[in-house]
């Protein structure tokens, strides 16, 4: 359950302790071979085995969220990642050798993956295990301790996060505090290595300027608008059936969610018909099975719930026609998955991340209209493009800018290990999974080594001798 304010001016000198054992104990780490980061990935993985049950109940305890999408976006998102993390640790850590330049031929060089030391990472609500458990594979991969901070707002889910980092790791190692912003401002005073954030915009900009004060690197994981686009050669049905899925999965509280969509106008009425039809068959087609369907969760908290209801009011208000849905039920935290037309620009829905099921979908003609007013908003962290048209595939992708694509689907970019995860700006700093979550928590040191270079002859007194040679390696060397 959520901490009290007390309780957590209690945890402050513990933070503190924990802190100071990871910082001895990261130094120890620093020469942790290939097998003792193996076996941290093995025990990780192991946990995340034997407490899916527990996983489960937890994210339906907190937000309805449902068993099977537990399993396949939290539980299997996390063992993909472990497991790929555990097949390529060995290539990850070994130094990688580079060329010697003419100028320094007699060395060689190298560039090591050191430890960056101790990290600290902050989750959010809405994928907690994933985005809890995901970056730790990424610091124990590379070498480091973690202390975590999951969300207070799914005090169930992060309670089991704490319970079963505590029985798999050492506190040196591995440490867990839950609480809100009092938990988060006690730790983002600590001068960790590394802060790997994920969360929205807004509290990434007190993480960062809080980071600053230490020169502490970060990975910013942020939020924000990430816009759909439909060519009319788009496969009509299929695209409806996978935005049907990822906008309505997790009640659309997901962070590369569709936020909203630019359909072709010769064939908008048509989508919006296909999306309505597979919004029924998978969650009802009354409101009342919506709202009993088990497979569909709910609002992760009443201040959301009132946010997103007042959301669909406004647009509403300013013009917006409800194509389906719009039903609320404040009791339950129910919004039933909702498709807006003929939504303002200026409507509140459009000036935020909706982070909800609300699907406001917009006509267009000239898709030079539909680029510049996605270049006119912030980054976003993902574009989608539907379309059986190269040309116009391409030149969506290449006049725009996103943290990560997909090409007739969405979302799935998530599960691509060899792909870095992350935003742009306002949608993020640095990348995450595979590789890239591996150099995100380890400092790329560069290492040279002299051989038999002749540099020396080169070293003062500058007599003519000596600057002849240099003006003529100059010429040899440009
Ligand atoms: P949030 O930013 O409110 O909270 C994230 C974490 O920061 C929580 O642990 C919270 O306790 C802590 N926090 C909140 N306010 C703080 C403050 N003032 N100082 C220090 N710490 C603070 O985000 P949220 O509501 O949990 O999650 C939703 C947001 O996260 C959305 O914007 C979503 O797009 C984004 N998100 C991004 C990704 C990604 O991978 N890029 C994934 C999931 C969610």
């Amino acid at each position: 359950m959520l901490k009290s304010t007390e309780q957590l001016t209690h945890q402050a000198p513990s933070i503190e302790a924990a802190f100071q054992q990871q910082k001895q104990r990261a130094l120890k780490l620093r020469t942790s071979t290939y097998e003792e980061r193996l076996s941290r990935l093995k025990k990780l993985k192991q946990a995340v085995l034997d407490n899916q049950e527990d996983m489960c109940k937890a994210a339906w305890a907190d937000f309805r969220k449902t068993p099977a999408e537990v399993e396949f976006a939290e539980i299997f998102a996390v063992l993909s990642q472990v497991n790929h993390a555990i097949s390529h640790l060995r290539k990850w850590m070994k130094s990688k050798r580079v060329a010697a330049p003419r100028s320094l031929i007699g060395t060689s060089s190298y560039v090591h993956y050191e430890p960056k030391g101790t990290t600290l990472i902050i989750s959010p609500w809405n994928y907690p295990f994933t985005l809890s458990f995901g970056p730790l594979v990424s610091a124990l991969a590379a070498g480091n301790t973690a202390i975590i901070k999951p969300s207070e707002m799914t005090p169930n889910m992060s309670s089991v996060i704490r319970r079963m980092l505590e029985s798999t790791f050492d506190e040196q190692d591995v440490a867990v505090f839950e609480g809100g912003i009092e938990t988060s401002t006690a730790l983002l005073d600590l001068p960790f290595d590394h802060i790997f954030f994920t969360g929205s915009p807004m509290v990434g900009r007190v993480v960062m300027s809080a980071a600053a004060k230490n020169l502490t690197s970060v990975t910013l994981e942020l939020g924000g608008k990430s816009p759909t686009v439909i060519d009319k050669t788009a496969n009509i049905k299929k695209t409806a059936r996978n935005l049907a899925w990822s906008k309505f999965l997790n009640n659309g509280q997901t962070c590369i969610s569709p936020d909203h969509i630019y359909v072709h106008e010769d064939i908008i009425d048509e989508f919006c018909a296909a999306v309505e039809e597979r919004v029924q068959h998978s969650y009802g087609k009354t409101i009342q099975d919506q709202s009993s369907s088990p497979d569909y969760c709910r609002i992760v908290n009443r201040k959301h719930f009132e946010r997103l209801s007042g959301l669909i009011d406004d647009a509403v208000q300013g013009g917006a026609k409800v194509v389906f849905g719009g039903e609320t039920g404040a009791e339950e935290r129910f919004i039933a998955p909702t498709l807006l037309r003929n939504v303002s620009g200026d409507s509140a829905i459009m000036q935020q991340e909706i982070f909800g099921p609300i699907m406001p979908v917009f006509p267009y003609r000239d898709i030079d209209k539909v680029i510049n007013e996605i270049n006119a908003r912030p980054k976003p962290l993902a574009l989608y493009v539907f379309s059986g048209d190269k040309q116009f595939i391409q030149q969506v992708v290449n006049k725009t800018s996103a943290g990560g694509t997909c090409i007739n689907t969405s979302v799935v970019h998530f599960l691509q290990e060899n792909l870095p995860f992350g935003g742009v700006n306002e949608s993020g700093i640095g990348k995450a999974h595979g590789v890239h979550g591996f150099k995100a928590f380890s400092n790329e040191r560069a290492v040279i080594q002299d051989k038999f270079s002749m540099g020396h002859l080169m070293f003062p007194p500058y007599t003519p001798k000596v600057r002849k040679l240099i003006q003529a390696a100059m010429r040899y060397l440009t």
